[in-house]
């Protein structure tokens, strides 16, 4: 078999899934395979963050995810009895401010059955062997149940998990040092009288147990490395955890036959390049660390979600190269700030040191009770925080605003009602421009034609005006990931122009 098309995706897990529907809102066809003969049937990420809740909607697919989800709005960690910090998600920025806990089975079944209407289909026991590339071509060796074939692709997505084929075979290094903790974990239905809603943490000098909520059962996860009855154990079941819950919870609780379970160590590690010419790395593939916080899966959907239009873009001839540069340069930081900050979390949970608990027990409940704090925290888990500000691609302006070129687009709800991002269609560029110079935007509609589109800002968009800081003539550029790429005054009608020939052939 010889086929040369845009882009293959090695990998149908929810990134690859996610890049390739990406691909094919912005016209690039691909193909998709994964060596396993079907679909996973047991899930290991629990929890759809805010952020990827947005983007997801712009697929039209986040209604299904959440009528199959359960909306968690609370969150309660506790260190034996005594209450550490409860974290309300209501103050989060997103129309969509709760953790979406779905099991990752069926988040990728909804990906799947979303490909499978667009006309994509994984193509199955096919697996990724070695490549080949020039200047022009990627040629990759896979193995298929009637042997050995070659694809031809102009870029690789190397979306194949922790172990990925494509990074080893790009000699790309994987750096980083594994904690060695020790998890044990149960999906299982619950009885309980502690509020379904709510994410509930323990931690012990023996155990730390998570315990998540879905619509129909429950995912309870505890950390046994050092708890000598357990750290061994082969046979995980709803015993074990009736027994670990029993030390924590004040009401009852009744735990069902386990559905499946599962024993991990953490891996902490970040691929040190993330493109090698025509062949690029997302997800676990790039970045691993612990599912503390629910950020791992989400990550990788973003990676997706950032790289897709600038594939596209250089696909179409539209921009150079170069601009997939700008993949790395701010998706790589974003991993190494999760690498740090899960590795904070789970150190904190699961520390065994007297001076440390007693310091993390005085503190925590007292910082996280400030509503500022508890804002920061709850939009820092749902992934609302992170930027790319640093990035050679935005624009920062000369007059600074209180929201930066690099920040996630705000929503907010339009004088007639509608939410921002329903309008910003993700498939463009935007330019929201209140009382802007319509000369200027002209003369740059025609330059770059069909590749943005200008929303203009009524003196009744009161939302707009204040959430965007619009205190004169103001222009905010958005990308096709709904991040700010300029946001000024443009006073002399030539930052936007900087901006466009910096990303545009
Ligand atoms: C216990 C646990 C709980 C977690 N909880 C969360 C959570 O709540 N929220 C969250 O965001 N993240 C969570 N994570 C992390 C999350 O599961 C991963 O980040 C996510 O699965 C990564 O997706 P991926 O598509 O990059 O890789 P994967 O899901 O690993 O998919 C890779 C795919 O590539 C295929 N493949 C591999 N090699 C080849 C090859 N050579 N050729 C063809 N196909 C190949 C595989 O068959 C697989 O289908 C958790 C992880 C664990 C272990």
């Amino acid at each position: 078999m010889k086929s040369n098309i845009p882009v293959l995706i090695v990998g149908a897990g929810p990134v690859g899934l996610t890049m390739a529907a990406e691909l094919h809102r912005y016209g690039i066809a691909c193909r998709i395979i994964d060596k396993k003969p079907e679909a996973t049937k047991t899930s290991n990420a629990c929890v759809i963050q805010a952020r990827t809740l947005e983007l997801l909607a712009s697929m039209g697919i986040v209604e299904e995810i959440l009528k199959k989800s359960l909306k968690i709005t609370s969150v309660h960690m506790s260190a034996g009895w005594h209450s550490l910090a409860k974290l309300h998600t209501k103050v989060m920025d997103s129309p969509y401010p709760f953790l979406a806990s779905l099991p990752q089975n069926e988040t990728e079944a909804i990906l799947i059955n979303h490909l499978e209407k667009l006309g994509i289909i994984v193509e199955r026991n096919v697996t990724f062997e070695s490549f080949e590339q020039d200047d022009e071509i990627v040629t990759a060796k896979v193995f298929t149940t009637h042997g050995a074939e070659t694809i031809t692709a102009n870029w690789l997505i190397g979306a194949d998990g922790y172990k990925s084929t494509v990074r080893e075979q790009t000699k790309i290094d994987y750096v980083g040092e594994d904690p060695l903790q020790k998890f044990i974990m149960i999906d299982a239905p619950i009885k309980s009288e502690h509020p379904l809603n709510t994410l509930l943490g323990f931690t012990s000098n023996e155990y730390t147990l998570l315990i998540v909520p879905f619509q129909d059962s429950c995912r309870l996860i505890a950390e046994v490395s050092q708890n000598p009855k357990y750290q061994n154990i082969e046979q995980i079941d709803e015993k074990i955890f009736m027994e670990i819950c029993s030390k924590f919870l004040q009401k009852p609780i009744t735990i069902g036959k386990a559905r499946w379970n599962s024993k991990f160590f953490i891996h902490e590690k970040l691929a040190k390049a993330y493109r090698l010419k025509r062949i690029f790395l997302l997800g676990d593939a790039a970045h691993v660390h612990s599912p503390a916080g629910g950020q791992g899966m989400n990550m990788g959907m973003q990676d997706a979600i950032n790289l897709a239009w600038k594939l596209a873009l250089v696909e179409k001839q539209k921009s150079s190269p170069d601009l997939l540069d700008s993949y790395e340069a701010e998706r790589r930081p974003v991993a190494q700030a999760v690498i740090k900050f899960t590795h904070t979390l789970i150190k904190g949970a699961t520390s065994r040191n007297k001076a440390i608990n007693i310091l993390r027990n005085f503190l925590i409940p007292i910082i996280s009770r400030f509503p500022p704090i508890q804002k920061m925290m709850v939009n820092g888990i749902a992934q609302l925080r992170f930027n790319y500000r640093k990035s050679p691609i935005v624009l920062a302006a000369e007059n600074q605003y209180l929201l930066f070129a690099g920040d996630r687009a705000p929503n907010v709800t339009t004088h007639q009602n509608e939410m921002l991002f329903d309008i910003l269609t993700r498939d463009k560029h935007f330019i929201l421009s209140y009382r802007g110079n319509n000369a200027y935007l002209k003369k740059l509609e025609q330059k770059y034609a069909g590749l943005f589109q200008i929303i203009s800002v009524s003196e009744l968009d009161i939302a707009i005006i204040q959430r965007y800081n619009m205190n004169g003539p103001t222009y905010c550029i958005i990308r096709p990931d709904n991040y700010i790429g300029y946001i000024g005054k443009d006073i002399e009608d030539i930052e936007i122009e900087k901006y466009f020939q910096r990303l545009f052939k």
